[in-house]
């Protein structure tokens, strides 16, 4: 089986949830398989690799899962970028709209040096505004949002081409 349909297996979707009519796709059964995650890092590693990532920004808060494992496996920073508030020190900042109201995503002002290139870490792309948010961080810090990965891709949210606009390079394991 290939990594792709262990995964799409072990996926499991979670109907009304966190309202009625969204079908939540939870990622818990991954995590509990030590396995899988071992090859969905690897996954995520070569990515890095082609695109000669130098550091690992990763998405609150699932995003901060995967993103941690594989800047560990290739000896490279980790970055997490949150929601407003959650942060202790001095941050930048951006507002993006979602489906319904808005949102704010911040990261430490010096967590990235300029020119460093970066990837972009979160567990699923639905719209693509939250990406596009930790994007648009990383490039006010100077550095360069050469990829984007994530385990799921809602394609019918079209999310990627939000994100083309940054970058070519979006990559998700099971769409
Ligand atoms: P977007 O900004 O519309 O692309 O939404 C992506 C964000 O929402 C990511 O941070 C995801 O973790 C989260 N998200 C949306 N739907 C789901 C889901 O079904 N499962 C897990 N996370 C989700």
């Amino acid at each position: 089986m290939t990594t792709t349909e262990k995964l799409n297996q072990t996926i499991r979707d979670i109907p009304d949830f966190p309202k009625p009519g969204i079908i939540f796709k939870d990622i818990t059964p991954v995590l509990a398989d030590p396995k899988l995650v071992s090859e969905l890092v690897d996954w995520f590693v070569d990515k890095a690799k082609e695109d000669k990532i130098d550091v690992i920004v990763g998405v609150e808060s699932r995003g901060f899962l995967f993103g941690m494992l594989i800047a560990d496996r290739m000896g490279i920073p980790f970055v997490p970028v949150r929601k407003e508030g959650k942060l202790p020190h001095k941050t930048v900042k951006y507002a993006y709209e979602l489906e319904y109201g808005n949102a704010t995503m911040e990261i430490h002002a010096d967590a990235l040096k300029p020119g460093q290139r970066v990837m972009i870490h979160d567990d699923l792309l639905a719209t693509g505004g939250t990406a596009e948010a930790a994007a648009v961080l990383v490039e006010k810090l100077g550095a360069k949002a050469c990829n984007f990965t994530f385990l799921i891709e809602l394609s019918f949210l079209e999310g990627r081409k939000k994100l083309n606009s940054y970058n070519e390079s979006v990559y998700s394991i099971v769409s």
